[in-house]
């Protein structure tokens, strides 16, 4: 880069200037698709040891204006870098919430429990725990049909102030939940007084647990972590039968991934 006057820096190499003009293009399409809300949560089951879905993820996708879908992994990044998750995540609650309205009048589908993705952007703006329990209560749903699926960076990051604000979650009555968990770096001293009620073991770790010995072993840790600090704990993408039947042994209680059902349009689950 060449500065060029006292504001103004150029670009002149031209892979970088491409770089730049596609990253605020794809920027002004991500404001649009908010303002004109383009997205859609998709839901994926997660069931108990009996294969019966007691809840799902909602899970984001923007709806391109060719029909296609585009994956959250595409998005979600530039999302928090520029601060537009915080209007995202704000839809994302009330779209959910309202999804569980919706269920209140299916027999089924009124008990499931509804997990949201938090981003650590959002969750660490004063007003979050505000905005929960503003869109808790225009829906006027139960609380305990939510749960967030909180990062563990997150929750490392400042560890006081996150540890106040789940305790004002918890008194809410919605459920919290460690996303990706054993991928950050939580020590068992901070564990002790994190009041949440579920660990999620990713999916790198269920992905080859069968064959690889070290992924079984986190596998059976955090299972057993679960089991000394009273939490539940559900394993993502569990995609076969085996999977699915050493996880029982293991004491696993809670399933999720594609040999259950892919995330899915409301209507199509
Ligand atoms: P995540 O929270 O770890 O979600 C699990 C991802 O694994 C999802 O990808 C899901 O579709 C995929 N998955 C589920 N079962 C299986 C399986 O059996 N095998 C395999 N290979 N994959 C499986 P998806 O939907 O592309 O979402 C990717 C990430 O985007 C999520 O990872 C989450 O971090 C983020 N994300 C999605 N929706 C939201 C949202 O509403 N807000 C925020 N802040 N982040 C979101
Ligand atoms: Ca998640
Ligand atoms: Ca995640
Ligand atoms: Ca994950």
């Amino acid at each position: 880069a060449k500065s060029d006057g006292r504001n103004t820096i150029r670009f002149f190499d031209p892979h970088i200037q491409k770089i730049m003009e596609e990253k605020s293009s794809m920027l002004q399409q991500l404001r649009d698709a908010i303002d004109s809300e383009q997205f859609v949560l998709f839901y994926q089951p997660q069931v108990d040891a009996n294969a019966n879905v007691t809840g799902v993820e909602a899970l984001i996708r923007l709806k391109a204006t060719n029909g296609e879908l585009i994956s959250p992994m595409q998005f979600i990044p530039l999302c928090e870098e520029s601060g537009l998750i915080i209007p995202l995540g704000d839809w994302v609650l009330k779209e959910a919430m309202a999804q569980v309205k919706y269920w209140q009048n299916d027999v089924e589908k009124s008990t499931w429990r509804v997990s949201i993705n938090v981003s650590t952007k959002q969750f660490e703006r004063e007003d979050f725990v505000e905005t929960v329990q503003k869109t808790l209560a225009s829906t006027q749903i139960n609380p305990s049909l939510i749960c967030l699926e909180l990062t563990e960076s997150l929750l490392i990051r400042d560890s006081a102030k996150a540890l106040a604000k789940i305790r004002e979650l918890k008194m809410l009555g919605v459920s919290l939940s460690v996303d990706d968990f054993g991928t950050g770096y939580s020590s068992l001293q901070y564990l002790k007084h994190l009041n949440v009620d579920e660990l999620k073991i990713d999916q790198s770790f269920v992905r080859d647990f069968i064959l690889n010995r070290s992924d079984a072993l986190i596998v059976e840790t955090i299972i057993s972590i679960g089991k000394s600090f009273n939490m539940e704990v559900i394993a993502e993408g569990v995609e076969t039968k085996e999977q699915f039947e050493l996880l029982k042994e293991m004491e696993c209680h809670y399933f999720q991934g594609y040999f259950f059902g892919k995330p899915a349009a409301f209507d199509a689950i």
